[in-house]
């Protein structure tokens, strides 16, 4: 293999992970997974079909009906999430060095991913044990109360960016309350997820509680989603594909959860601290690759700052450091695939013609191979543009003027996603005011898409349905049966 790095101990193969063994697809077809700094297959995966699928749902159907895993009591369950988070956490350095390699996220981002991958495991552990449910009473005449329920087999379906920390999003709450689960990973990172089986093993897992099925979307996952025998789907991808996975889900009624994209806003007003302004709406869209659901990927500042702040911004787009992924100085690596490189390309070579390029426009300099695309702002972008309306998923930004508060909300509310927004402002009244009104799932006011794990995290408009986080997580995967009793 032609890349610079190459971890050591590969595995040979990528297969499924069905009732406690590792088994090759039925009909033994595989897939071929690439790096993304040669583009190189560097690995064949199990390519999933129906009839996986369905090993799996038998599995996991089994695990649920015949225990023990849903009639554990939380705080032995929790003990088994807390083993998980502590092997997650010892192979932190492997792990990202895996998930670098597979995904081209920059090796110290990757490490960031692996260790809350880790908390979101000890997170769901204690709510788990905290959890608290309704009982009420009339007094003489009724006493009523919820009895929560893990449903049953689980699907999880994921996307690529930050894979296994996404992966753990899901299979944290799904196990904790009890369910047993199909995950069916992405195709272009199956690398990390393998990883699991290993892990819930170590730490005590009942055989079939945990199953992983690869493959592509169109046949796994499109198996797994019409799987009669599977409940709940909580998926986290492009909004097209979740139109696509709520229309295949509707005969079956099931239970949906669905994280998708986004184009969000980040609005700079003339007040802000334009230092933190700039540092947070570069790492914004630039961290781990512009490949962030959360990006703030279009910026709309004040007209009365609006040169400064894009010729500041270019020149600190300019210094961003794009270099190999494992490099510990990499500030953006490769981006994942090189379909996915061609399509960011196509919005670079787009936006040329939709807004005056400040930065960026291409490959970087010695790196013009793989998948590297150098950190890119386009000034003065429309609203009609499509870069300005379309999620590019990339290293790439469109900054647009606005004259007044009212603007700026038009602007900002101006896309069909409704994700994230970004506010930068010093005045409070305007920075809640402003909170309240934006059409956005979450809001950052002056600061950076850190938040706490029991907040709602999710979308409005074409970014998602339903929440995750804290309680939300799971109510979603849980039935709250009621229960009435005449005193
Ligand atoms: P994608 O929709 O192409 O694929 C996501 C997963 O769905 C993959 O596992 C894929 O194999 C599977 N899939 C594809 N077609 C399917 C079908 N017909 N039936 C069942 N499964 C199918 O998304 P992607 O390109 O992997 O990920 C990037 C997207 O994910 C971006 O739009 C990004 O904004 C979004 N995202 C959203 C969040 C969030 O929390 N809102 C987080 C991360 C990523």
């Amino acid at each position: 293999m032609s890349s610079k790095f190459v971890p050591e101990n590969l595995p040979t193969s990528i297969q499924h992970y069905i009732d406690g063994k590792f088994v090759d697809s039925v009909d033994g077809d595989t897939f071929d997974v690439l790096e993304p700094v040669s583009n190189e297959v560097y690995v064949k995966a199990a390519a999933g079909k129906k009839a996986d699928i369905d090993l799996a749902v038998a599995a996991a159907t089994r695990a649920f009906k015949e225990g023990p895993w849903p009639k554990m009591l939380p705080r032995e369950r929790s003990r088994v999430l807390h083993r998980i988070a502590d092997i997650v956490e010892s192979r932190d350095a492997r792990l990202a060095e895996l998930e670098s390699f597979d995904s081209g996220l920059p090796i110290t981002q990757a490490l960031g991913q692996a260790r809350r991958a880790a908390e979101n495991f000890r997170f769901f552990a204690d709510l788990i044990v905290a959890q608290a449910d309704d009982t009420f009473k009339v007094p003489g005449r009724q006493i009523n109360y919820v009895n929560r329920k893990p449903i049953g087999v689980a699907g999880l379906i994921t996307p690529w960016n930050t894979p296994f920390m996404l992966e753990s999003w899901k299979l944290g709450p799904a196990l904790a309350t009890g369910n047993t689960v199909v995950l069916k990973p992405a195709e272009f990172t199956p690398l990390s997820a393998s990883l699991w089986a290993g892990i819930f093993e170590e730490a005590g897992l009942p055989q079939g509680v945990f199953n992983l099925v690869n493959g592509l979307g169109e046949d796994a996952g499109d198996a797994l989603v019409k799987h009669p025998d599977v409940p709940l789907i909580s998926f986290t991808g492009e909004s097209r594909t979740g139109q696509t996975i709520f229309g295949n889900a509707a005969p079956y009624l099931k239970g949906l959860s669905m994280e998708l994209g986004g184009k969000s806003p980040a609005i700079v007003f003339a007040d802000a601290d334009l230092d933190a302004a700039i540092d947070a709406t570069i790492f914004g869209v630039f961290s781990l690759n512009g490949e962030r659901c959360t990006a703030g990927s279009r910026i709309l500042v004040h007209r009365d700052i609006y040169d400064e702040f894009v010729e500041r911004y270019a020149a600190q787009a300019k210094r961003v450091k794009v270099g190999y992924p494992h490099e510990a100085t990499t500030e953006v690596g490769s981006l994942v695939h090189p379909e996915h490189f061609e399509k960011v390309m196509g919005y670079v070579e787009l936006g040329k013609t939709e807004g005056r390029l400040v930065a960026g426009g291409g490959q970087p300099e010695g790196f013009e191979f793989g998948n590297f695309v150098a950190p890119t702002v386009f000034a003065d972008v429309k609203p009609d543009a499509r870069i300005f309306q379309e999620e590019i998923f990339g290293p790439v930004v469109a900054i647009t003027p606005f004259d007044d508060d009212a603007e700026a909300l038009e602007l900002a509310n101006n896309t069909r996603y409704g994700l994230a927004a970004y506010v930068w402002t010093n005045d409070l009244k305007r920075a809640h005011n402003f909170a309240q009104s934006v059409e956005a799932g979450m809001v950052w006011l002056n600061s950076n898409n850190v938040r706490d794990l029991r907040t709602p995290f999710g979308g409005v408009k074409a970014s998602g349905l339903g929440h995750e986080g804290g309680y939300r997580s799971i109510d979603f995967y849980t039935d709250q049966q009621a229960v009435h009793i005449t005193l």
